[in-house]
């Protein structure tokens, strides 16, 4: 059965007010909530997978460490239990909900975390990002329908968080069917995947993340921060002399490493602010409550100064580890030391503080 607005509300009735634990999986972009919560006077409790506590233990990450065999097991209904008796609120994130699951996120996981938990399904699936694109009228690469279309530069992509491992880019369809059966005599790709190809036109630009941060108590959408990533292989293969890439016959794969920061020219600003709210707009009215707390939008821009959108994450991205003390964004608005993390924990003294916690959990 989903969980409902209601059914929270019944859980967050019964907390101690004066007594919330900020509680996530210790993984992915949790070092700055925790730190976040201390710097907000707020209780910590990080969620560990056996063997994985070192890093979290020697930052001194939080008050209280709870040891799972699997990150799974937190939808057992004990341990379920044992965060509401802490009074927890979870701020979720790419590992949160990788290894807990969408489904038990959206059915069985009732415990109440800020932002909306049946968004996250949205950033999943292509088809529904390309909806909320559209809607909010944000360019995204044009789609190539068909392998026989192929008639310019095409990025070819798969269902499924790879980590952009059997993605390939190829201009004709001759090229693709090559590619496919490199592909698949590597490993990467099954004959099936053909048919799952998703091609969409090569946007040669720059990328930009953007983390926003939109607070249903103010109504409104910050910009935070923007990062750009490390891709293994394909950011060591660019340092290649082309004529010995030619000769290393290397197949580019996208494999986040690592993220660093980045500012964009302040007159690209505006149209980064305008996609953003258009987005959190939109996302209001086709997946209510919307976005709540952190999203990203994924971009390339290109050389015309536009902005294109590949993907989205609709909570904490991996690329707000790139302002764990601030980023020249989040001091624009707030000072030193903003980071998302933190932010979240901000929201959460204020809703506190307003008696509106419902309003900014599910
Ligand atoms: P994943 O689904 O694995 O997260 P992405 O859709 O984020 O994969 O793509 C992985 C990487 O491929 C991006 O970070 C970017 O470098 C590149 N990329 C994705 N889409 C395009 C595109 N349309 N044109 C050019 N590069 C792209």
């Amino acid at each position: 059965m989903v969980i409902t607005k209601d059914d929270i509300n019944q859980v967050i009735k019964k907390y101690d007010k004066k007594k919330i634990t900020v509680c996530t999986i210790a993984s992915h972009s949790s070092l700055h909530v925790f730190r976040g919560a201390k710097d907000e006077g707020f209780r910590r409790c990080a969620i560990c997978a056996k063997g994985r506590d070192i890093p979290y233990r020697r930052f001194d990450s939080a008050d209280e460490y709870l040891i799972v065999d699997k990150f799974a097991d937190v939808n057992d209904p004990k341990f379920q239990q044992h965060l509401r008796d802490m009074n927890a609120i979870i701020t979720p994130h790419g590992s949160f909900v990788a290894y807990v699951g969408l489904e038990k996120i959206e059915n069985d996981f009732l415990v109440p975390m800020i932002g909306n938990r049946n968004i996250l399904r949205w950033e999943a699936e292509r088809e529904r990002v390309t909806k909320l694109f559209e809607a909010a009228n944000i360019r995204k690469p044009q789609k190539i329908y068909g392998p026989d279309k192929i008639d310019r530069p095409c990025m070819v992509k798969f269902p499924g968080a790879r980590g952009g491992r059997g993605y390939f880019v190829t201009d004709s369809p001759a090229g693709f069917d090559e590619k496919i059966k490199l592909m698949v005599k590597k490993g990467w790709l099954e004959e099936a995947d053909r048919e799952r190809a998703h091609i969409e036109e090569y946007v040669a630009g720059d990328i930009y993340c953007m983390h926003y941060f939109y607070s249903p108590l103010t109504k409104t959408v910050e910009m935070l921060g923007m990062d750009r990533r490390h891709e293994a292989n394909i950011d060591g293969l660019v340092r290649i002399p082309a004529k010995d890439q030619i000769e290393a016959n290397l197949q580019p794969t996208y494999v986040v490493t690592g993220n660093f920061p980045v500012v964009a020219r302040e007159s690209l600003l505006d149209q980064a602010f305008a996609m953003g709210d258009r987005l959190a707009e939109v996302a209001e009215k086709m997946v209510p409550p919307g976005l709540l707390g952190a999203f990203c939008i994924q971009t390339m821009c290109t050389d015309n100064l536009e902005f294109v959108a590949f993907e989205i994450s609709a909570r904490q991205d991996g690329g707000t580890n790139t302002f764990m003390d601030g980023s020249p964004y989040s001091y624009l608005k707030y000072g030193p030391g903003m980071s998302m993390g933190r932010r979240y924990c901000l929201e959460l003294k204020e809703a506190l503080k307003q008696n509106r916690l419902e309003d900014i959990v599910t």
